[in-house]
C-alpha cells in the first residue's frame, strides 16, 4: 500500500491522489469546516472564584458526557452498533480520572479561568501524542481534539456547530474530521468529503464508506490549496480530487459520474444473477476485505463471499496483539454474516509495506524481499497458532477456508500445516469443535511457488495467485515505487504464462484456482482470465459489478480464444491494446476507464 501523496498535475486546475476511503463520484463547491485551533483567551481568577470554576468545570464534563452518549445511541440506530461504539473510546477520555484530575490541580495552583487551564493541559496531551512513534497512540488524537473541543465549547456556552445544517450542496474540505462530524453528514447537503489527514482504516472513512458518501483522505495540503466556494470534483474510486476543473475535466468527470451511478443501478439487477459465461460456465466473483466492516460492501456489491480477507490490518492501531478470543469473534461474526458462502481467511502477512509496531520486526534492506509473512509467523509459533486456534474455531461457524501468504515452495506449506496440526491438537484438548476439514489453501505469490505449482497442487486444497506480489517478484520491480511503476505490467507475456501455469497445474489435480491481486479487478483483463480457465475472481467490492458483467457478456469458447491471442503477443503493451479492444467490442461501457 502506497500511501505516498503528491500533486499530481499543476495547471489552470490542480489535480491532488490521496487515499479512496469511500467510492463514488461527487462535484460541488468546496465548504471549509472547522479548523480551528484549540487555544482560549486566558484571564485570571481571584481565590474566592476558583471553586465556582471547577465547578462549571465539572458542570461542563457532564453536559458533553450527555451529548456523547446522545449522539452515540442515535449513531447505533441510525447507522449501526460497530460506528456507535466509536465514541466509547470519547467517554474514556471524558472519564480519565488523571486528565480531570490535572486540570484541577493546574487551575488551582495557577488561578486562570478553566478554559485556558484545560486547553493548556490538552494541548500538551495532543503535542506528545502527535510524537508517539506507535500509530494507536498517534490515532487517539482525534478522539482527544473532539471530546476537548466538545468540553471547551459546552465552557464557553455557544452553540454547536454541524454539518447536518449545511444550507447548500458542498463538498466538506478540512484537516480531520471527528467521527462526530461524519457521523452528522447523513441528513445534510454534504455529497462528499476531503481531508488532509486520515488513512483508509480511519474511524472516519468506514463510516463514509457506510453513508456511501465519496470521500478521499490523507491529502496532506488540500485544506491549505482549497479556499470556499472552489469547485471540487471527488473521486473516490481513485482518490483523486480536482480543485477548479477545466470544462473538459468536469464533462469528463460528469460521464464518469453518470456511469458510475447507471452501474450501481445496474448492480440491484446483477446482485441476484449468476456469474456465469454466455455458455453457462459459472466462475466465482468474490470480495477482498480488510476489515470486519467491509462485509457490508461485500454483500452490497453482490459478491459471492469472501476470496481473501487479509487479517493483518486487525493487528493495526492497537498497541497489542489481539488474542485468540478477540480475533475468534472477528472471524467468527464475518463467517455468520456471509452464511453458506466462502470466506477465505488469510494468515497474517505484514512486513513489506506492512510494519506493525509491536511486532519485533528490524528494519530491513529490502523489507519486500526479508523476514514478512509465512516466514515470520514460522519463526514466531506462539503468534501465529494463536490466529490458527481463532481461524480454526470460528470455522464451525460458517464456511471457512485458510490460506498462507508468501509460500515459496513445498516445504514452507508443510512446515506451515504441521504448526496448523498443533493448533488442532489443542483445541482437541479442551474439548474446542472446530471443523477438522477446513480447507487449506496456498497464496502463489512467490515465482518460485508458482514454478513448483504442479507439487503444491498435491498438498494444497486450493490455490489463490496474489498478483501483487506475483509481478512484482516476477518482473523484479518494487509495487510501490512510483519511478518504476511504468515496469509493473500484468500483462507482460511472462506474467500471463506463468498464471497460466499454475491454472494448468491446479487443474490437474482437481483444485480450483483463484486470483486475488489487484489485476482480478481491471476490467480489461477479465475475458484473458476467464479464458485462461481461473475458477474465481476475488477483487474490492466495488469492482465486482463490473466484473460479473463482462463474464455475462461473453461466451467462454470466445474467452479462450481470447487467452489464447493474448499468449501469442511478445510484449506487455501488445497485450493490453489488444484486451482493451476487445472489450471495447464486446462490453463498450466499460471501456471507458482508459479512454
Ligand atoms: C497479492 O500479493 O496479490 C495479494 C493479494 O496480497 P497483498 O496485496 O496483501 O500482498
Ligand atoms: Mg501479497
Amino acid at each position: 500500500m502506497n500511501l505516498k501523496k503528491k500533486v499530481v498535475t499543476r495547471t489552470k486546475q490542480i489535480q491532488f491522489k490521496g487515499i479512496p476511503a469511500a467510492p463514488g463520484i461527487a462535484i460541488a463547491k468546496a465548504h471549509i469546516f472547522g479548523t480551528e485551533e484549540i487555544m482560549p483567551r486566558e484571564h485570571k481568577l481571584e481565590d474566592k472564584e476558583v471553586p465556582k470554576e471547577i465547578e462549571r468545570f465539572k458542570e461542563a464534563l457532564k453536559q458533553t458526557k450527555r451529548e456523547i452518549i446522545a449522539i452515540e445511541k442515535r449513531i447505533s440506530k441510525e447507522i449501526g452498533i460497530e460506528h456507535g461504539k466509536i465514541f466509547n473510546a470519547h467517554l474514556l477520555v471524558l472519564e480519565d480520572s488523571v486528565l480531570v484530575q490535572e486540570v484541577i490541580a493546574k487551575l488551582k495552583k495557577r488561578k486562570k479561568n478553566i478554559e485556558s487551564v484545560f486547553a493548556n493541559v490538552l494541548n500538551r496531551y495532543i503535542n506528545v501524542l502527535s510524537e508517539a512513534s506507535d500509530e494507536y497512540l498517534r490515532d487517539r488524537i482525534s478522539d482527544i481534539t473532539d471530546v476537548g473541543r466538545r468540553i471547551l465549547r459546552n465552557l464557553s456556552g455557544a452553540e454547536e456547530k454541524s454539518l447536518e445544517e449545511l444550507k447548500e450542496e458542498s463538498i466538506v474540505v478540512a484537516y480531520d474530521l471527528s467521527p462526530s462530524d461524519t457521523a452528522m453528514m447523513h441528513k445534510g447537503h454534504v455529497l462528499g468529503f476531503i481531508t488532509d489527514i486520515g488513512g483508509r482504516t480511519s474511524h472516519t472513512a468506514i463510516m463514509a464508506k457506510s453513508l456511501e458518501i465519496p470521500a478521499v483522505v490523507g491529502l496532506e495540503v488540500i485544506t491549505d490549496v482549497v479556499k470556499n466556494g472552489d469547485y471540487i470534483i471527488v473521486d473516490g474510486i481513485h482518490g483523486v480530487v480536482v480543485v477548479n476543473p477545466t470544462k473538459k475535466i468536469l464533462a469528463k468527470y460528469r460521464e464518469e459520474k453518470k456511469r458510475y451511478e447507471v452501474l450501481e443501478h445496474e448492480l440491484v439487477e446483477l446482485k441476484t444473477l449468476p456469474s456465469q459465461t454466455l455458455d453457462g460456465k459459472k466462475v466465482i466473483v468474490a470480495g477482498n476485505i480488510e476489515l470486519p466492516e467491509d462485509v457490508v460492501s461485500v454483500l452490497s456489491h453482490g459478491a459471492q463471499g469472501i476470496g481473501l480477507y487479509r487479517t493483518e490490518y486487525f493487528y493495526m492501531n492497537r498497541r497489542d496483539l489481539p488474542d485468540e478470543e478477540e480475533q475468534f469473534n472477528a472471524y467468527k461474526s464475518v463467517a455468520m454474516r456471509i452464511k453458506s458462502e466462502c470466506v477465505v481467511v488469510r494468515t497474517l502477512d505484514l512486513g513489506g509495506d506492512k510494519f506493525l509496531s509491536q511486532l519485533d520486526i528490524p528494519k530491513e534492506m529490502n523489507p519486500f524481499l526479508g523476514w514478512r509473512a509465512i516466514r515470520y509467523c514460522l519463526a514466531r509459533p506462539a503468534v501465529f497458532k494463536t490466529q490458527l486456534r481463532a481461524i480454526l474455531r470460528a470455522s464451525v461457524y460458517g464456511n471457512l477456508k485458510l490460506m498462507y501468504p508468501m509460500i515459496s515452495g513445498v516445504g514452507e506449506f508443510r512446515q506451515a500445516n504441521v504448526l496448523l496440526e498443533e493448533a488442532k491438537n489443542e483445541l482437541r484438548e479442551k474439548n474446542i469443535p472446530f471443523n477438522d476439514k477446513i480447507s487449506v489453501g496456498a497464496m502463489i505469490e512467490v515465482p518460485s511457488a508458482a514454478i513448483t505449482s504442479d507439487v503444491l497442487a498435491k498438498e494444497a486444497d486450493f490455490f489463490s495467485i496474489g498478483t501483487n506480489d506475483l509481478i512484482q517478484y516476477l518482473l523484479a520491480v518494487d509495487r510501490v515505487n512510483e519511478k518504476i511503476a511504468y515496469l509493473y505490467e500484468p500483462t507482460h507475456p511472462a506474467v500471463l504464462s506463468l498464471i497460466k501455469a499454475v491454472i494448468d497445474n491446479g487443474h490437474k489435480e482437481g483444485i480450483p484456482v483463484a486470483l486475488c491481486g489487484e489485476m482480478a479487478g481491471d476490467v480489461s483483463l477479465t475475458m484473458i482470465l476467464l479464458g485462461l480457465g481461473l475458477d474465481e475472481f476475488s477483487t474490492s467490492p466495488i469492482a465486482v459489478p463490473e466484473i460479473k458483467k463482462i463474464i455475462r457478456s461473453v461466451s467462454f469458447k470466445e474467452a479462450k480464444e481470447i487467452a489464447e491471442k493474448a499468449l501469442e503477443f511478445t510484449t506487455g503493451k501488445k497485450v493490453q491494446d489488444f484486451a482493451r479492444n476487445k472489450l471495447r467490442k464486446i462490453v463498450p461501457e466499460m471501456a471507458t476507464n482508459f479512454e
